[in-house]
């Protein structure tokens, strides 16, 4: 039986595509009233209509710097207006947006912050939605706070949001923005309405998170390398962070804690095609889930370099390790992998971290360590092959070395993180593309 209590409770976030204008606010209001549970609606700022437009967010962004400078904003202010007004106008929806233009308007002048700027695009979305969808209206900027050092602060967000909640049966709660301690409007860093979705979906205790965008779900690979690349049905919430750290980008970064935290899945979907079934990220995935490949992706980064560092003896010169990895700290520069052999140790970096320090680099490092040689190679790419499935199942290494070298590509370097949930292999930057199609090929086609 249904109750108050169980009946399903969806979290339903929308990106800035989907909401670009008049005909995509219809498709949402579509989606959204297809299932009753889907209560809560978090909107991003309307987005990009066509290649070659502008973000609202954009625009406010451009237009508080001009206000900054004491320079007239009027015609991206206007600009901005006429977005809102044809979405109004188009659909008939009974609002006015003088009044808080206006206000807008005047912080301007005032000389209002760009957080405070930047946030209107998804306030004012906000309130058009919600009469639109006729759901109440609730400013985030009442319900997310930040603490003093600029993190969110869940546990007062949590509370209030969570209590805040319960009055109101279906809401809009516009993404990307909340209250700093002093009051004032702070927001997310860009792509923050995926993280306000994350929070809201946390203290509704909803079911699923479902976050609208205009690609179905992440895709094995980039469609931009393997066209036609296929869509990942199930994906747990760490292949996640490997394939998106190496480059795969659907969701914002921090996303995935509010709710990854309470084991509340999130579903990746389409506002234009709204029946794809997208993407399920998930806690675990149930084996059923296991895709039929044998792998989950493959993503990858060019602009590594290698600091190769050489000396005969070298295992046995305990501190090594830490006395050139402490040359790096003090540098400042993070190192990604540390390949190592024998008498040689490597450190990958990313080559724009070293560009203005190289020779330094290698200068502390000889004094520190006293090596045979030092030397830096660039023009590395890496590749993640990711995958649950990976855990001791025997072969899949075999057959990514195996596809890659039938394509006479010298692989560089290797490395297997001990979850066993992803090899990373380098190539040179050449070699990047047809590797990943490589890779991708053995994978998937029969
Ligand atoms: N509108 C903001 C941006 O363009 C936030 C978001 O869309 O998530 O970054």
């Amino acid at each position: 039986m249904i109750t108050e209590q169980n009946r399903p409770l969806k979290v339903v976030k929308f990106g800035g595509s989907s909401l670009a204008d008049a005909a995509q606010f219809r498709k949402v209001a579509a989606i959204v009233r297809e299932e009753e549970s889907r209560r809560y609606v978090v909107p991003s700022a309307p987005g990009k209509r066509f290649s070659g437009d502008t973000k609202v967010t954009d625009l406010l962004y451009a237009c508080h710097a001009k206000a900054a400078k004491g320079e007239d904003f009027e015609a991206q202010f206007t600009e901005i207006r006429s977005r809102y007004d044809a979405i109004i106008n188009e659909l008939s929806i009974d609002i006015s947006l003088d009044a808080d233009f206006e206000r807008i308007h005047r912080a301007f002048l005032n000389g209002a912050g760009s957080d405070y700027a930047a946030s209107r695009g998804e306030y004012l979305c906000g309130k058009v939605l919600s009469v639109y969808l006729g759901y109440d209206f609730i400013d985030a900027e009442d319900v997310i706070f930040f603490t003093e050092n600029g993190q969110l602060d869940n546990e007062k967000t949590n509370r209030v949001l969570s209590e805040t909640l319960t009055r109101h049966e279906r809401a809009v709660i516009p993404g990307f923005y909340g209250a700093a301690v002093n009051g004032k409007v702070k927001t997310f860093s860009r792509g923050g309405s995926d993280i306000t979705g994350s929070v809201v979906a946390r203290a509704a205790e909803a079911d699923i998170y479902e976050n609208w965008t205009d690609v179905s779900g992440f895709l094995m690979a980039d469609p931009r390398i393997v066209e036609g690349a296929r869509s990942i049905d199930f994906i747990t919430y760490t292949e996640l962070r490997e394939l998106s750290y190496m480059g795969a980008t659907v969701l914002h970064e921090d996303a995935i804690f509010p709710v990854r935290e309470v084991g509340i899945p999130i579903n990746i979907r389409n506002t234009n095609r709204p029946a794809d079934r997208g993407t399920m990220i998930v806690l675990e995935a149930a084996e059923q889930h296991n895709g039929e490949h044998g792998i989950t992706g493959i993503a990858g980064k060019k602009g590594f370099s290698v600091i190769d560092v050489h000396k005969d003896m070298m295992n046995a010169e305990v501190g090594f390790g830490r006395r050139v990895l402490g040359v790096l700290e003090r540098f400042g520069v993070p190192f990604e992998h540390l390949p190592s052999g024998i008498d040689s140790m490597g450190v990958v970096v990313h080559t724009a971290y070293i560009a203005n320090c190289r020779e330094e680099l290698k200068r502390e490092i000889c004094k520190e360590v006293d090596p045979d040689s030092v030397s830096i190679t660039d023009g590395l790419a890496l590749i993640a092959v990711v995958g649950r499935q990976m855990i001791n199942n025997v072969g899949t290494a075999a057959r990514v070395f195996l596809s890659i070298a039938n394509a006479k590509i010298n692989i560089r370097l290797i490395d297997q993180g001990l979850s066993e949930n992803n090899i990373i292999l380098g190539v040179a930057e050449e070699d990047f593309e047809v590797s990943i199609r490589r890779i991708y090929n053995e994978f998937t086609v029969r």
